[in-house]
């Protein structure tokens, strides 16, 4: 971690967090009071099974979506009495599949800044950042490679220099050397600018690699949260050893 030798500050903290979704009438509780924090310039790595409400602790995060109850605090500030764009300034947000609008990367690149009334002054300076050659921003953004596209989603969050950055399985569409590129790409921002990552992944083995700490998820509860080393290397629930082992089994 990058903090070593600071004080640890919290940069998200989530209080006894429910969220139930209504589904054909029917209520889901999809979290049951989840409650964890996560330092500053830290990676938290999120595992479980699919459906256990991971991607939907993200969504808390920027206010996709808004908790039943309990509280969800970024910057020591609850996400309801953030300004909600200034929040999503604040709160990057990457996905699997890297939507793209209708347009060319410059205009994917330029949107956030436009949203907000300004103009992007150097947009070859995030290309270039994310690996991207800046003969790429006059094509389409569709038709950009998956691993392209990831980038450009990377580069399209980064404009607006955020200090968190929740990553939905953002490598998972990708052949493993762009996956792997992008994990890299990944780690290097956390690195340079000590941005804070929330970052959801089916992959045990990334999770392990990249993650400070690392939470289960299962059923809407968080079953353990600990060290990323000491979660996979000696993990202290029997749900934990049950979920690492039948993954481990299934590879
Ligand atoms: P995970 O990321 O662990 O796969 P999700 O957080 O995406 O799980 O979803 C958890 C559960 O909540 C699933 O059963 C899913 O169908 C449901 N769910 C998620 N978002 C919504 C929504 N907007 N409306 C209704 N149900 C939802």
């Amino acid at each position: 971690m990058e903090n070593a030798g600071n004080p640890i500050i919290t940069e998200v903290e989530l209080k006894n967090v429910h969220k139930t979704f209504m589904n054909h009438n029917e209520a889901i509780h999809v979290l049951k009071g989840i409650s964890g924090k996560v330092p500053k310039g830290s990676i938290l790595t999120i595992i479980g099974p699919s459906g256990s409400g991971k991607s939907t602790i993200l969504s808390l995060c920027n206010l996709l979506i808004t908790p039943d109850e309990g509280e969800v605090h970024i910057q020591g500030k609850e996400v309801r009495k953030w300004e909600v764009q200034e929040l999503r300034r604040q709160v990057g947000i990457a996905f699997q599949n890297a939507p793209m609008l209708t347009g060319t990367a410059l205009e994917n690149l330029t949107l956030p800044a436009r949203l907000q009334g300004r103009t992007l002054d150097n947009p070859e300076k995030y290309m270039e950042y994310v690996g991207l050659s800046k003969d790429l921003l006059t094509r389409e953004a569709k038709e950009l490679s998956g691993g392209q596209r990831q980038r450009l989603s990377l580069a399209r969050t980064l404009v607006n220099n955020p200090s968190v950055l929740l990553l939905d399985e953002v490598t998972s569409a990708l052949d493993s050397i762009s996956g792997h590129e992008i994990e890299e790409l990944i780690l290097r921002l956390n690195r340079e600018q000590q941005t804070t990552i929330l970052w959801v992944t089916h992959d045990l083995a990334q999770a392990e690699r990249v993650g400070d700490q690392t939470w289960l998820i299962m059923d809407g509860r968080l079953i353990e949260a600990a060290p990323t080393k000491q979660f996979f290397a000696e993990p202290k629930e029997a749900k934990t050893k049950q979920f690492l082992d039948m993954k481990r089994e299934n590879k």
